[in-house]
């Protein structure tokens, strides 16, 4: 059961982190745009599937998306696609190419491709997922001390994934979207420009900061967590306002 619980590790963001991204591009949203999504996602919001792609990618019918949830960059910091199993950017590409066409598609192949939308921009967004060539991010640390109790060992990814959010930030998630969602239209238009691989370009050089606050067996705790939560907190943000820019787009 353990394993179990401890399995949002692999999964990108968990769900404090997808929702509140989704929370945050909802609150951006176009009301024409939000009207057309929500007909596709049988009257849920954006915020009711921001984890589907985790719930769904050890179906055998999804199987085929399970290593979307990274993107990769090479030693100057610039995108290296995986060609094959494809990756976050592939994927989020791919999918807006799709919906440009969104109206002469089945309905069940426009809702599934908003949810990989919905989804990837997010998770290209954790520090965790963006994967750094020829740099080790799969080790252990110790999580916890002083107030972030009991102690445990865990991945540095799941640290960031979830642990280093959970230690901190017990609000809901319209509560934390509405305590970051404060940029002006100026700032916003400029973290939206450009394409997903600039925004993963982007993300790598903001988040490259991580291996200098962690090593393979250190104990992280609240000073890790206190370093940790800004950067975290800006990812969660512009990765909410780009959701909101691409559906924006696509669904005017
Ligand atoms: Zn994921």
């Amino acid at each position: 059961m353990a394993g179990l619980l401890m399995s949002g590790s692999a999964f990108g963001w968990g769900r404090e982190g997808h929702e509140t991204i989704a929370r945050i591009a909802d609150n951006n949203l176009k009301p024409s745009a939000r009207k057309v999504i929500e007909k596709y996602l049988g009257d849920h919001s954006i915020v009711y599937y921001a984890k589907w792609m985790d719930e769904y990618r050890h179906t055998p019918e999804y199987a085929f998306t399970t290593k979307w949830h990274v993107a990769r960059v090479d030693e100057n910091l610039k995108y290296s696609p995986y060609p094959e199993a494809g990756d976050a950017v592939s994927a989020i590409n791919d999918a807006v190419e799709l919906l440009k066409d969104y109206k002469s598609l089945p309905d069940s192949t426009v809702a599934v491709n908003i949810k990989y939308l919905l989804h990837l921009v997010g998770d290209m967004h954790c520090p965790a997922h963006v994967y750094y060539l020829g740099r080790n991010q799969d080790y252990k640390v110790k999580f916890g001390g002083g107030y972030i109790k009991p102690v445990k060992e865990m991945k540095i990814h799941t640290v960031w994934d979830e642990a280093a959010i959970q230690s901190s930030r017990i609000w809901s998630v319209s509560e934390w979207a509405e305590e970051l969602d404060r940029k002006s239209a100026k700032e916003i238009k400029a973290i939206v420009a450009g394409t997903p691989q600039d925004w993963l370009e982007d993300n790598a050089r903001r988040c490259i900061v991580q291996f200098d606050m962690s090593a393979p067996g250190d104990n992280v705790a609240q000073d890790f967590v206190n370093e940790a939560l800004p950067l975290i907190e800006t990812q969660i943000l512009y990765a909410g306002y780009r959701l909101a820019a691409v559906l924006n787009i696509l669904f005017k």
